[in-house]
């Protein structure tokens, strides 16, 4: 058999970029589709890149004819909770029309392997915590409402089309491969630990923080963070899985353990030793006061085990990447 053979849209973004660099490195044969409106070429460290709309039919049918693809990994998306809320159809339209129009032309090429980056704020406000996939969803955000449709989008086309699927539920990315090489690099950041270790560059005068009133021990809304390098490796055992004909699943993909706002920066202080100066604002529309992954199933089901379990590692690989970028 000769090499596996992966389209990657959206590879030139932020997850998508790491994953592809773990593809080549795993010996998978690459091709990224990304239409550039917020990765970056560069961001693409080797393969074959195609630079294109995944909305684009001929385009995909030219991609999926061109060699045969054993499965299709999805990066590409509006991922901006707050900016969701502000604008619903562009979020519906990018990540639901966008994946359905993939999805249709995977299913017209006969490719019936697909793994999708879906999102912890599929659940909404969790009733308990740890969240496990078994929890109800009830996104309170167009964007995981978006995510949310897909999934039962995705389910469906198992049902009547035999589409395999693993939708991995992200809870917060975050951290820099470990060459230096790519990181997370948004031209309009709204991510907290970007932000924050941007402030501590002196490239932004404080860090907002955004509510302090929510029900968590210092009032400040709690989160998982999970390195990028790991989320790539879950998609690998993903990938692995459908390759030996697994049926399709839903998987989240955390550390198990939630950080506030304000023990981040305090972290970030420590490993930056600059001071970071912060101000406390109102909430933002949409965000959930906890959200942290019961991720037990992955690791019993697929053997993951992430190698930068604790957010120290996460940050310092972080400020490695953002003290070296213009
Ligand atoms: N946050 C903040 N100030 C910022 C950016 C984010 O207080 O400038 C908070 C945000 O309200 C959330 C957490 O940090 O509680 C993580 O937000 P981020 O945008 O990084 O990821 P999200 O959880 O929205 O995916």
């Amino acid at each position: 058999m000769g090499k596996v053979n992966v389209l990657v849209v959206g590879g030139a973004g932020y997850i998508g970029s790491h994953m592809v660099k773990e593809l080549i490195e795993a010996g998978f044969d690459v091709t990224t589709l990304d239409n550039l409106s917020t990765g970056h070429r560069q961001s693409v460290t080797g393969g074959t890149f195609v630079h294109g709309d995944l909305s684009d039919q001929k385009l995909l049918d030219k991609i999926f004819s061109d060699k045969p693809v054993d499965a299709v990994m999805h990066f590409a998306a509006y991922s901006l909770v707050g900016d969701s809320v502000k604008n619903p159809i562009a979020y519906y339209r990018y990540n639901f029309n966008g994946t359905l129009s993939l999805v249709e032309a995977m299913l017209r090429n006969g490719i019936r392997r697909f793994i999708f980056s879906s999102t912890a704020a599929v659940y909404g406000e969790p009733e308990t915590v740890p969240i496990p996939e078994t929890h109800p969803c009830a996104p309170d955000n167009p964007y995981g409402a978006g995510k949310l449709a897909v999934e039962r989008l995705i389910s469906d086309c198992d049902s009547a089309y035999g589409l395999k699927y693993m939708s991995l539920r992200y809870f917060n990315a975050a951290g820099a491969d470990a060459s230096g090489q790519i990181g997370e690099r948004h031209e309009r950041e709204t991510h907290l630990i970007p932000l924050v270790l941007q402030t501590a560059l002196g490239r932004r005068p404080q860090i907002d923080i955004f509510g302090t009133d929510y029900g968590t021990p210092d009032g400040t809304c709690l989160r998982d963070y999970v390195h990028v390098t790991d989320l790539a490796s879950a998609h690998l055992l993903a990938l692995s899985s459908l390759m030996e004909g697994s049926e399709s699943n839903i998987y989240n993909l955390g550390n198990s353990k939630g950080y506030s706002v304000r023990e981040v920066i305090d972290l970030c202080r420590e490993i930056t030793g600059e001071p970071i100066p912060e101000r406390e604002v109102e909430r933002r529309a949409g965000d959930p006061a906890i959200l942290v992954a019961d991720s037990g199933k992955v690791r019993r089901e697929l053997g993951w085990q992430p190698r930068y379990e604790n957010l120290e590692n996460i940050v310092e690989s972080a400020w490695r990447w953002h003290q070296h970028q213009p």
